[in-house]
């Protein structure tokens, strides 16, 4: 007897939200889902869960859910519901048109961390191997593509060091721009876990986050920086190491590379406490107190999130932090190590993928012959050596006339990437723009045919956690709008006149296996053995790498980086006083469109504008008050919270809804060395608009 409402079967798969990427039972009655309950033997999570990932599943059969495929010939025409077959052979033939007339570089695609391995690693395929350019970007260029950089170039590899267990042997826990207790909740719960065994926190932040100060947890030190200055206190840190006899010159010697040239760059008295104090608004005193601790403490740990890469400095600040902890031994072991808390779900997959334009799957470059000619010779076409458009050179290119088309594969570039002004300049500059997700989001608006895609609960693949751990996402239902999204990108492929053909995205993994030395020993009937394995899995590692470089780093030696502070051009002037920086809450997902369609999470706040009392007594406004927030780039309204979490000078806000709009602020500034936007860092005004 089957009791009313009692599921009647479960299938354990993997959450689709943050990059902590916990296993759950989904548990079904029928077709219906009932509840996702956390899994005991997951991996990352081992039965821990948050609130998103239990209970804001509704989405997935969300009225709004586009089930249909969709066309129109200009943005201002109504959509006209039409077949897979014309949908399809619609954008296949216009992507063909455009190529023709202006070039093969005329056209690209952007990938998506929220969608799997899988199906990324086919879009990359049809971007390289169909369009024939590299063309290719993933939302990571808009988070963490400065952690692919530095890690890279001073370890040897895009990717985390460590696996989540880690941070219980850690004793001191260095958390740079970085809010675990919202953005990554149950990894969070785990660090906090571990403080209050003992372990000591230093938080680097311009806002007082929970971590700072919450029950039986008190930061040792919280160094509340000025927006903009994380490469100025890290270098005052390994000032501080060099110059006081801290360094770990054992380690350093066995291990390392360029120490000498490093140290006697680091050791200069820019970098000094003293002096960066000045620039940072940080005592000198407690940054060496800071540093001393980090350096002598036992297992020091770096944690790191947006704070660090969406700078104009992002990618220096992470070489900085690599140099930390090689010049401190903190590499190679448990309870240490420089760790991304990365803040999609597959953002980790995404990269790992090849979605970048510079580089094939497993970070291997484009001009690299050898490795372009193990996919030339798989796939039967050549390859171009050079390196294709980034995103916001997408943009650009759009606006002056020489890239005319974009797919773009469960992202809502119109709401999330920086400027929203100059997005909406390219979106509608564009010829031909395809937009493959879940709902009519923003970038739907500018679009010429949306392609419906398919939830988590509907998805066959894996995601690749912030510790590089590949877990299965397994089908609780057939997809609702009939087809699984990588069979729609190998159909347009075939239309485009390129045989595409898989049986299964468990062949398309089987295909990963084969090109990518790091994946080598993966497989669907593996990862159901086994559960989830880290990456590096392969002959050398046939049960998967929890920790990285324990013996060398993948480059060989860690090589150090001359870290130089370069500030930011984003200053606070009379006209824009305040430095408004922005993040995230628990309760709501980066743009919002899941959490904000899911009636069952118990609660939904606004976006809000974070100041400080005296900011906000200065210019009449009360908690409540609705503001309006100017940047050189644009104007927003919100509602104003006071908070002595912000520092005087600073204020704050959420990227959640489309109606506060937080990227009509953001500049386009972005990171030298990967074009990661600075959405940390704009300066603004704020004015009373109508009191509470
Ligand atoms: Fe999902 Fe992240 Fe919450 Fe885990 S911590 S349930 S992965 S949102």
């Amino acid at each position: 007897v089957i009791e009313l409402g009692m599921p009647t079967r479960s299938v354990v798969t993997t959450c689709a939200y943050c990059g902590v990427g916990c296993s759950f039972k989904a548990e079904l009655r029928g077709d219906e889902l009932v509840r996702m309950v956390p899994y005991k033997d997951g991996g990352a999570n081992e039965g821990h869960s948050c609130v998103k990932g239990r209970f804001a599943f509704g989405y997935a059969s969300h009225p709004d859910r586009v089930m249909e495929p969709m066309v129109r010939d200009a943005i201002t025409d109504p959509w006209r519901k039409v077949s897979w077959e014309e949908a399809i052979g619609f954008t296949a033939r216009r992507l063909r048109e455009i190529q023709a007339a202006h070039g093969q570089g005329s056209i690209g695609a952007i990938t998506s961390s929220r969608t799997t391995n899988e199906e990324v690693y086919v879009v990359q395929k049809m971007v390289r191997a169909v369009f024939g350019n590299n063309n290719v970007d993933t939302c990571a260029r808009v988070c963490h593509s400065p952690t692919g950089y530095g890690l890279k170039q001073t370890f040897g590899e895009s990717a985390g060091t460590q696996d989540f267990s880690s941070v219980d042997d850690a004793d001191v826990i260095l958390v740079i721009g970085a809010n675990p207790t919202d953005a990554h909740p149950v990894f969070g719960s785990r660090m906090k876990k571990r403080l209050r065994q003992g372990a000591k926190l230093i938080v680097v932040d311009p806002r007082r986050t929970d971590l700072v100060r919450s029950p039986h947890i008190e930061a040792a030190h919280h160094l509340a920086l000025a927006p903009g200055t994380n490469v100025a206190v890290v270098n005052a840190f390994s000032h501080v190491i060099v110059t006081e006899g801290l360094v770990d010159q054992a380690f350093v010697d066995e291990r390392c590379e360029d120490f000498e040239q490093w140290a006697t760059f680091i050791a200069g008295p820019e970098h000094s406490p003293e002096a960066v104090a000045e620039v940072t608004g940080v005592p000198a005193a407690e940054i060496r107190a800071a540093a001393r601790l980090y350096a002598t403490g036992g297992n020091g740990a770096i944690y790191y999130g947006l704070g660090v890469t969406e700078h104009s400095q992002g990618s220096t600040t992470v070489m900085g932090m690599a140099n930390l902890a090689m010049a401190t031994g903190n590499i190679g072991r448990s309870g240490v190590g420089v760790n991304p808390l990365r803040g999609q779900n597959n953002v980790q997959g995404s990269c790992d993928m090849g979605s970048f334009p510079h580089e094939l799957p497993g970070y291997r470059h484009v001009s690299d012959d050898d490795v372009r000619d193990i996919y030339e010779k798989l796939w039967g076409t050549p390859l171009l050596d050079e390196p294709g458009l980034r995103i916001p050179n997408m943009f650009d290119s759009a606006i002056d006339g020489s890239f005319r088309a974009l797919f773009v594969q469960g992202e809502d570039i119109a709401q999330s990437d920086p400027n929203t002004a100059h997005v909406f300049a390219a979106l509608g500059a564009m010829e031909l723009v395809v937009v493959q997700d879940l709902f009519e989001n923003e970038t739907a608006k500018w679009a010429h045919v949306l392609l419906p895609g398919t939830s988590f609960l509907e998805k066959d693949g894996t995601f690749t956690n912030a510790e590089r751990r590949i877990n299965r996402v397994r089908p609780v239902m057939a997809p609702k709008t009939g087809k699984h999204e990588w069979q729609i990108i190998c159909e347009i492929s075939q239309a485009m006149g390129y045989p595409m053909h898989y049986e299964s995205s468990a062949q398309i993994m089987d295909e990963i296996a084969i090109t990518t030395p790091t994946f080598a020993g993966v497989s669907f009937a593996h990862l159901d053995k086994v559960g989830s394995v880290q990456w590096p899995c392969n002959l050398e590692a046939p049960n998967g790498t929890p920790i990285m470089h324990a013996s060398e780093f993948t480059r060989g030696k860690g090589r150090f980086m001359e870290t130089v502070y370069v500030p930011t051009t984003e200053r606070s002037t009379r006209k824009y006083p305040l430095i408004l920086t922005t993040g995230r809450i628990l309760s709501q997902y980066n743009v919002g469109a899941q959490t904000r369609r899911t009636a069952n999470v118990a609660w939904h706040q606004e976006d809000v504008l974070e100041l400080h009392p005296h900011d906000a007594e200065v210019r009449g406004i009360e908690d409540g008050s609705t503001v309006a927030l100017t940047s050189r780039v644009g104007r927003t309204t919100l509602r104003a919270k006071l908070s002595e979490r912000m520092p005087v000078g600073v204020c704050y806000t959420t990227f959640h809804h489309p109606v506060t709009g937080a990227n009509v602020i953001t500049t386009d500034n972005s990171d030298w060395a990967t074009n990661c936007p600075e959405y940390k860092v704009t300066a603004v005004q704020v004015d009373l608009l109508v009191e509470p």
